[in-house]
């Protein structure tokens, strides 16, 4: 019988602690170990060139597509989103290599009222991209040392999204909510130490340039005894949002006291293009600076968007339209126990009414249903002859009227 050799290097079956057979040939451990490592040498020099072995660029008309089968209008946002982030994956692929041109990042900041979508829309970006994405709220955020959370806790909670995973990490999208609220406070000069304020912008901002920070695996405070992971920020995309109260006032009076025949010749806008009641979409990082955000942190957030007010409309789309709106959510929760749902006209009005009335945009759209509907998901279920539930204005109005809800004084 012929000796058994290993068909890539030759080697004879006992010069070798393992040799494994295939159909026509035989391989020994020796060389196996050695295709591991050329393997995952390669697996590293593609990614260290900013390619991920899973990772598929997805251009911007797609993006805004995906986003359009949740997020009801903010066609504008969705629109410089879809743009930032494609830009933002474009420079992740580019070459280390290639450096005569470097891509910087397109950190993005949105402006809106609340319940406007701001996280919704962040949130369905990372959904689609499958990546880590994580929020994180900028009013518990204070400057190492003082009581609260640190900016590194930031990127604790993406590294637990993606699993500990470094890698995965380094790639996501991170959510910084009511990033308004450390605005500087400009109204008070005498405060000495601005602990929430501009010390935290200035924490963050370090985060935004692209670092390597050294993070508390668990969260909680720097403690000596625990491990920490290196985290390079550099590729990660930041998302802030707020809803800068009060913020028309320094963008409408931008607007008015440049020089008439600058206003044209600098916006394009007419004082009489001027739409008062949304000033929002006029907005600038000068806006912005005026507010109380440090110059520094404003140019490492170069994309700047806004969402509008929700009106009734948007409202009545955003609660039917989209693929997992409210109300096909609870047609589904009542589907499954063979239980046919309807909402007429009249009751989705008053829903809207209701939610435009609190002011809390599409927010209060899920506790108004919840008030409403309530008592038959705590029936139904333990009835056997109901196959049906029509909810009409009358039905919505009378639940509604029950709820603790109704009692709510409306500001
Ligand atoms: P914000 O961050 O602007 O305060 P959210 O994104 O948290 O508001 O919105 C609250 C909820 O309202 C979301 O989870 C989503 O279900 C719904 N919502 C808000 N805006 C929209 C929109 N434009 N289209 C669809 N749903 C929306």
């Amino acid at each position: 019988m012929a000796e058994v050799t290993c068909s890539f290097c030759g080697r004879s079956k006992k010069d070798v602690d393992l040799m494994i057979s295939g159909i026509h040939a035989h391989i020994c451990d020796k060389c196996v170990t050695q295709a591991n490592q050329i393997l995952s040498e390669e697996k590293k020099s593609k990614t260290e060139a900013g390619f991920s072995p899973n990772f598929k660029l997805i251009k911007p008309i797609e993006i805004k597509k995906f986003l359009d089968e949740y997020v009801i209008g903010q066609d504008e946002a969705k629109k410089i989103m879809s743009v930032a982030v494609y830009n933002h994956y474009k420079r992740l692929m580019q070459r280390k290599l290639d450096n005569d041109v470097t891509i910087e990042k397109s950190n993005i900041i949105m402006v809106g009222e609340t319940g406007t979508g701001k996280t919704y829309l962040a949130r369905t970006l990372a959904k689609m991209l499958q990546v880590p994405f994580c929020i994180a709220d900028a009013t518990v955020l204070t400057e190492a040392g003082y009581v609260g959370e640190d900016v590194e806790s930031i990127l604790t909670r993406l590294l637990q999204s993606a699993d500990y995973n470094v890698e995965a990490a380094e790639r996501g999208i991170v959510y910084i909510d009511e990033i308004d609220k450390i605005a500087r406070k400009s109204d008070n000069p005498s405060i000495t130490r601005d602990v929430s304020g501009e010390g935290v912008q200035q924490a963050l901002l370090k985060l935004l340039e692209g670092t390597a920070v050294n993070v508390p695996p668990q969260g909680g405070r720097k403690h000596p005894d625990q491990k920490m992971i290196t985290v390079n920020t550099e590729n990660i995309l930041f998302i802030c949002g707020g809803a800068f109260e009060g913020i028309s006032r320094f963008i409408g009076n931008r607007l008015n006291t440049r020089p008439l025949g600058f206003v044209a010749g600098l916006d394009g806008l007419h004082p009489a293009d001027i739409n008062k009641d949304n000033l929002l979409q006029f907005i600038t990082a000068q806006d912005l600076k005026s507010f109380g955000l440090i110059p520094e942190l404003i140019g490492r957030l170069p994309v700047v968007s806004y969402l509008n007010p929700l009106d009734t409309d948007a409202l009545r789309k955003i609660l039917t339209e989209p693929k997992n709106a409210l109300i096909k959510q609870y047609r589904k929760l009542f589907d499954m126990e063979s239980i046919e749902l309807e909402f007429k006209d009249g009751a989705i009005d008053f829903i809207v009414e209701k939610a435009m009335e609190f002011k809390l945009g599409a927010r209060g759209l899920r506790s108004i249903c919840e008030a409403i509907i309530n008592d038959a998901m705590f029936e139904l279920p333990s009835e056997k002859n109901t196959d049906r539930l029509v909810i009409n204005r009358a039905y919505a109005e009378e639940k509604f009227s029950k709820s603790h809800y109704s009692k709510l004084k409306v500001a």
